[in-house]
């Protein structure tokens, strides 16, 4: 065995020093990092090495010796063990800073371009309540019904009724709707020998709207007394405008399944994004935090600076959302994206808000580009919104052949985007500025929007 300059079990005191990007205190020991939770820069701690690896270990702190300035009371240890939140113990305004500065690393490590602006990241007046989404896991826990989150790095499930990041109307729903599921005793999902039948308790607000959906993710299609548990849900939540079971009998980490049945209402809710309506249907992908996608969006419409005249292609497009708010102000809109039931939605948007200029299309982006741009289209404006993985080699390659004027890159992932913005620089393109907006209050996801545009030589 190697020597370590720490070993498991040992009692060190240690100062810290950084943290990483998923908000673990750093301190080092003769050069050695080691990860602890719940430690901020500056502070001096007695901890315990809980772990030693190869090239970095884990610690746990025992005892605070020297507190941070920046460190402020947690709002529930549970929240702690579950992980939800891993920056809850830092003051609002340094995990702003955190985030940019996040964001200047990777361009600066990542992409090698120090010299793009990184704005300051901007953030909410109230960082909390602020999700209109929870995806809450059933269990049984001491012979009951339980719903909750699981610990970190596990599947036990610690029972919670309060969650703090979500619209406290959707925490109240959650518990209400756990009593009925008592009441009735369905049975709660049980991984390890895969019985039981409620798996997940999904519940979705309008914000504008306070239109309410449930989601009741079963394993199996039969769900008992239904025709009590419907009219229970109604008469507890009134704003329950959709009741929906999906069937999901598969063993996997993967929340729903395939199979939607309706039990009641309609199976989409509306919100609105400005002055524009959104039904959003179960499985579509809707941005969580409904007061900063409104400055997100403004951010790219000020990027796209649309005049009325170009064409637009909103890569990514979920249920349309980016593209039907600036279809006002462009000539033409492309949406592009992989989930069929989403592309449904924005076309159902699209005639919702009586905007006719903009069509939508089911595919991969990295396929559906190429083939727009060999039929003849020749994008202004390109909106990129991709997952966490960034853009795929293929569309990148597209864009720099196309040469859009502007790309708008959604990103929320720091370290692709920076991946991606390098390659669109070799391509000709100028990152002119990045603006890092908080839609994830509490935890260290990381969302911005940058301006690229070709470059002037
Ligand atoms: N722009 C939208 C959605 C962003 S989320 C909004 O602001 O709400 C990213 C979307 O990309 C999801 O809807 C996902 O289904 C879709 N997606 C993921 N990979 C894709 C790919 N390779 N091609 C097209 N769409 C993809």
């Amino acid at each position: 065995m190697k020597n370590y300059p720490v070993k498991k079990n040992d009692v060190i005191e240690v100062e810290i020093i950084d943290l990483t990007h998923d908000g673990l205190g750093v301190a080092k020991v003769d050069h050695y990092p080691l990860f602890i939770e719940n430690a901020l820069p500056g502070e001096k701690l007695e901890i315990k090495v809980l772990k030693t690896g190869k090239s970095f270990g884990y610690g746990k702190v025992l005892t605070v010796l020297k507190s941070s300035e920046q460190r402020v009371p947690v709002k529930d240890e549970n929240f702690t063990k579950v992980g939800i939140s891993p920056l809850q113990h830092l003051a609002y305004g340094a995990q702003l800073s955190f985030k940019t500065q996040q964001v200047e690393n990777v361009m600066q490590r990542v992409a090698k371009l120090p010299e793009v602006p990184v704005l300051p990241t901007i953030g909410m007046n109230d960082p909390w309540h602020y999700r209109n989404k929870a995806q809450i896991p059933v269990r049984k826990i001491d012979n009951q019904l339980q719903t909750g989150f699981f610990r970190k790095n596990s599947h036990d499930l610690i029972p919670m009724e309060h969650f703090y990041i979500q619209d406290p109307e959707i925490d109240a729903a959650i518990v209400k709707i756990r009593d009925i599921m008592r009441k009735y005793s369905v049975k709660p999902y049980n991984e390890s020998d895969n019985t039981g039948n409620l798996r997940h308790i999904v519940v979705r607000r309008g914000y504008h709207t306070g239109e309410m959906m449930v989601v009741l993710i079963t394993r199996t299609p039969k769900l008992f007394p239904i025709s009590k548990i419907v009219p229970d849900i109604l008469e507890a939540i009134p704003e329950v405008v959709s009741i929906v079971q999906n069937v999901n009998s598969k063993r996997t980490n993967v929340i729903f399944g395939d199979e939607i049945i309706l039990l009641h209402g309609s199976e989409k809710i509306t919100d609105t994004i400005f002055d524009l309506k959104f039904e959003i249907s179960a499985r579509s992908f809707y941005q969580v935090n409904p007061q900063q996608t409104e400055v997100m969006y403004q951010k790219v419409k000020e990027y796209a600076a649309l005049t009325g005249n170009e064409i637009v292609v909103d890569a990514y497009c979920g249920i349309g959302t980016i593209g039907l708010t600036l279809a006002q102000d462009a000539k033409q809109v492309y949406g592009i994206e992989v989930i069929e039931e989403a592309v449904k939605d924005a076309e159902n948007n699209a005639k919702l808000n009586n905007i006719e200029n903009a069509t939508f299309t089911a595919g991969l982006a990295e396929e559906l580009l190429p083939k727009l741009v060999e039929n003849g289209l020749q994008p202004d404006v390109v909106v990129v919104d991709p997952p966490r993985k960034g853009l795929d080699g293929q569309l990148v390659n597209t864009l720099i052949e196309t040469q859009p004027e502007r790309i708008v890159y959604v990103s929320c992932n720091p370290a692709t985007l920076a991946r991606d913005i390098a390659l669109l620089t070799e391509g000709g393109y100028e990152a002119k500025e990045i603006q890092p907006v908080d839609n994830f209050p509490q935890t260290t996801h990381i969302e911005s929007v940058t301006l690229l545009t070709k470059a002037v030589d």
